[in-house]
């Protein structure tokens, strides 16, 4: 027979990515007794298959007052991690190849970021092609720099939680799949799994692309779809692409170059939804890699040393679910479906999370994003989800 540790604490957070990580991390600040259950390696996830960028141009107000916070949060990191995210911030460029795709972005501009006091910078394909002389410009009618986008380091984020939860002492564990949500009398009374059990009076889901599936054992339906998204880096050359992501909108693929040099980047190759295993495609490689040549030319020269893949969570409206329904299991709570822009909005996430479990505050950026938008219809379309 198995023998399986037995723990008891005040919250098991079920997932180990940024978002459950964040989510933990600011419990334990506050004095709770928590414990953080990873199926694979802490931070496995999407959380360090991403490209670590983050911007606060979003297609509607909700999630673009979302990132606005959000951004702040991240550079709130700096100084209450014990390790540098490495933020830099060299905007996101959007190529537009015909007008309408244009017109589209600018309208987004009027109706949104312009009243939030969110910026963009619009130019033509001469203004293009004098500022960015790499880019092809001559395919482009037009583009625009958010410049107060960016990129971030995702492990020194993942390792940053993780140091902090060790120091107050917070029960981590890794290779521990959960595989039920133990509910008695409508409410939770903790997780169970081949190697452990964890009694606890708050459940907090925040396993990513596999919190469906998790849900349900405890009788939910949260309606989150796993997407594969592939992902590669070349070999390093001198810095030169200023923008952190350059996004060619019409194939949806997009580029950035780390700070070591290499260039990162993906193409959306409509993937059908499931938990494929993580591995590659000669389709998607040939895909990004002829679209890497089209937008910047000088990449044809550039071998691809790396790739891998992860999932987008992708919800019926590509934004998040945060909270609970009075309907669910008490104690039961989720955070999780962020549709690939989810490691920006992690850290923001765990505080409102936290704050909410503890003092039933339903912050104002929280509260479009609670799982009732699903069941009265609300929802949140997001339209710009990139790659
Ligand atoms: C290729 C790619 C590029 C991306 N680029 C960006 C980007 O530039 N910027 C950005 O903000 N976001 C980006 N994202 C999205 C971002 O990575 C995710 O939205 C974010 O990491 C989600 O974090 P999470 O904590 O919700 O989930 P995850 O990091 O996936 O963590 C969930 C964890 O739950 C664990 N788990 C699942 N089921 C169980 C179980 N039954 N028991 C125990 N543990 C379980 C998993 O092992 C996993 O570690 C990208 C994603 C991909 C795939």
């Amino acid at each position: 027979m198995i023998r399986r540790a037995v723990h008891t604490v005040d919250v098991v957070v079920v997932g180990g990515g940024v978002v459950g990580l964040a989510t933990a991390y600011n419990l334990a600040k506050r004095g709770v007794k928590v414990a953080v259950v990873d199926r694979g390696i802490i931070g496995g996830g999407s959380s360090t298959r991403n490209a670590s960028r983050f911007r606060v141009h979003f297609g509607n107000v909700e999630n673009t007052r979302y990132a606005i916070e959000a951004v702040r949060e991240l550079d709130r990191l700096k100084g209450e991690l014990d390790w540098n995210p490495m933020i830099r911030r060299g905007g996101y460029l959007w190529l537009f190849r015909d007008k309408e795709s244009l017109r589209a972005f600018e309208e987004v501009n009027e109706s949104v970021w312009r009243p939030l006091g969110v910026l963009v910078r619009f130019m033509d394909s001469g203004k293009l092609e004098d500022k960015y002389p790499y880019l092809n410009s001559k395919l482009y009618v037009g583009a625009a720099l958010g410049p107060q986008d960016g990129e971030l380091h995702h492990d020194y984020v993942i390792y940053g939680y993780l140091t902090k939860l060790k120091e107050m002492n917070a029960i981590l564990l890794d290779e521990t799949p959960v595989s039920k949500i133990t509910v008695v009398n409508n409410e939770v009374r903790g997780v169970e799994g081949v190697g452990a059990v964890i009694n606890a009076r708050v459940v907090v889901i925040t396993a990513g692309a596999w919190s469906g599936e998790l849900a349900k054992t405890a009788g939910v339906e949260l309606p989150i779809n796993a997407v594969r998204k592939e992902i590669g880096i070349t070999a390093p050359i001198r810095f030169m692409i200023e923008p952190s992501l350059i996004i060619d909108t019409r194939v949806n693929a997009y580029f950035g170059q780390t700070l070591r040099g290499e260039v990162i980047g993906s193409i959306d190759i409509d993937e059908e939804a499931g938990l494929k295993p993580f591995n590659n495609t000669l389709r998607w490689l040939k895909a990004w890699v002829k679209a890497m040549g089209e937008v910047m030319p000088i990449s044809r020269r550039l071998p691809v040393i790396r790739v891998w893949s992860g999932y987008y969570e992708l919800t019926p409206d590509n934004s998040h679910i945060m909270g609970r329904l009075d309907s669910w299991p008490r104690g039961l709570y989720v955070a999780a479906g962020f549709s690939g822009h989810g490691f920006m909005f992690g850290p923001l996430t765990g505080r409102l999370m936290a704050s909410y479990i503890l003092d039933g505050k339903i912050d104002p950026l929280m509260e479009p994003f609670l799982p009732d938008r699903l069941v009265k219809g609300k929802l949140i379309r997001e339209h710009l989800v990139i790659g």
